[in-house]
């Protein structure tokens, strides 16, 4: 499941709706240790919190393989395969030994938890199924990193096994690494990373002389030379001041609120039949609701009134539940079309039956006026849309799809998108259409845009104000507040 957040600023005066990403690595690829103290101390952060696996073993899942996750199996034949290569012949193995060293990068690993983190993803989506010593660890698609232990032995030996299931289609083994934790009691580096990191993302949109030199004394604070001298304590207590450093800032920081809201980008029909959508709707409204029964802060919101459609039909019950919680305000329905379309080549009359029969269904199914436009795929917009979404009622647009251009870079975050009739839509591109919990990306996502809302006038312009309450009134409180979800000092 992808989500969507939405970001809502100082004293509620705005919100923005932002997807939040794949598991990305933000601070993959740091330089080694070198540069300013701000660029060592991140890249050495990063060092000692991630151990790189970028070595593996590969071979095709065909019949001449059985159980090659089991312990005793030789893969002594298997062809090595690098973290960045590519294959496209379709469902493979991995496999690689690994002994847990002592310390990684200097960081003692004795006591410390965990955790597995594997990226493969290409054309298609890929299904994973992870083996640690010939037992299943995890399965499914965009696997958050799986727990390989919470208290590491040194010198312990782990056997890790992936099948990679997929159709075919270029598909690359993008990353693979342990990520190291703190044992309890201990101050933890990637918390401090993290924390780090968020808050030089907004101080860097808000510019202030004194929490900049926060930052400076908590990257001042800490002492490398311990850790190279193998005095864990010391660095640990260093680590302890470099967090306290920061403590400052966290007023001004959670005067700041991120709220998010859980979303799944469903196609309709690509590349498989479109009787295998209504089971993949069925499988995520099912496991949405679920979560809204277990989690009483968590919301969703969907898109396309086909897939409601299918619910209505074949899962009276499932699509009952759905009606509910909409009238609770936990379920949000968005976007208003029938499915989310291309918006290059259809014609003005086709995109607006989609808004009639969309916004009507909506509205006889849910009683819900839709105001939103939501159509985060299509690879471009006709320039009429915002006549077109306008005329129906609609005064929002999210989308983000021309941002994967890697040559003509769009410039904006948050802007007014006219059509050459004058029509005017408030339109805002999330960063992509499936996006983690991920806390610096989240800072960077609001540091981006509390920017594109006007930094220096956002608390005393009306004209913005007037906006965010336009914005509040229409999320109608559906967000679930993700502050707190990390225990740090933010
Ligand atoms: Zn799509």
């Amino acid at each position: 499941m992808t989500h969507l957040i939405s970001i809502l600023c100082e004293r509620k005066t705005y919100q923005v709706l932002a997807f939040i990403v794949l598991p990305l690595l933000l601070w993959a690829g740091e330089a080694p240790a070198s540069g300013t103290a701000r660029d060592v101390a991140v890249a050495s952060m990063t060092a000692i919190t991630e151990l790189r696996l970028p070595e593996w073993r590969w071979h095709a899942a065909d019949a001449s393989v059985l159980h090659p996750e089991a312990i005793a199996f030789d893969d002594a034949q298997w062809q090595s395969f690098k973290v960045g290569d590519e294959w496209n012949t379709g469902p493979v193995w991995f496999r690689r030994w690994m002994q847990i060293p002592e310390s990684n990068a200097g960081y003692g690993l004795r006591g410390a938890l965990l955790r597995f983190r594997v990226r493969i993803s290409g054309e298609n989506p890929v299904h994973l199924t992870i083996f640690f010593n010939g037992a299943k660890a995890e399965e499914g698609n965009d696997l958050d990193p799986i727990m390989l232990t919470r208290s590491a032995t040194p010198g312990e030996r782990v056997l890790i096994a992936i099948k990679a299931t997929v159709p075919g289609g270029r598909t690359s083994l993008q990353q693979g690494q342990l990520e190291v934790e703190a044992p309890a009691g201990r101050p933890d580096p990637r918390t401090w990373l993290q924390e780090f990191l968020s808050a030089e993302a907004m101080i860097r949109a808000h510019p202030d002389e004194g929490r900049e030199q926060h930052l400076q004394q908590a990257v001042a604070a800490l002492d490398w030379d311990r850790l190279k001298s193998g005095d864990q304590a010391g660095f640990d207590r260093s680590l302890t001041a470099a967090r306290e450093r920061m403590r400052p800032l966290a007023p001004w920081l959670k005067s700041f609120n991120i709220h998010a809201t859980g979303n799944s980008h469903i196609d309709m029909a690509w590349l498989w039949p479109w009787t295998e959508t209504v089971e993949v709707v069925r499988n995520t409204f099912t496991t949405a609701l679920q979560l809204i029964r277990e989690f009483p802060d968590f919301t969703f919101t969907a898109s396309s009134a086909q897939a409601y459609a299918w619910m209505e039909e074949k899962y009276p019950k499932l699509f009952e539940e759905i009606q509910q919680r909409v009238r609770e305000g936990r379920w949000e329905p968005i976007g208003g079309m029938w499915v989310e379309p291309d918006l290059n080549m259809p014609d003005g009359e086709s995109l607006v039956r989609q808004l009639l029969a969309g916004t009507r269904y909506f509205r006889d199914k849910f009683g819900v006026e839709i105001r939103t436009g939501w159509n985060p795929d299509s690879f471009g917009y006709n320039w009429q849309l915002p006549q077109i979404y306008k005329r129906s009622g609609f005064n929002y647009f999210v989308t983000q799809k021309i941002y994967w251009n890697d040559t003509t870079k769009f410039p904006h975050k948050l802007f007014w998108w006219e059509a050459p009739n004058g029509s005017r839509l408030l339109t805002y591109f999330p960063h992509d259409y499936g996006n983690p919990i991920d806390a610096v990306r989240m800072a960077q996502d609001l540091a981006q845009y509390s920017v594109a809302m006007g930094s220096s006038e956002w608390r005393s312009d009306t004209q913005h104000a007037g906006k965010c309450r336009a914005l509040e009134s229409r999320q109608r409180g559906l967000s679930a507040a993700v502050a707190g979800r990390g225990a740090g000092i933010f």
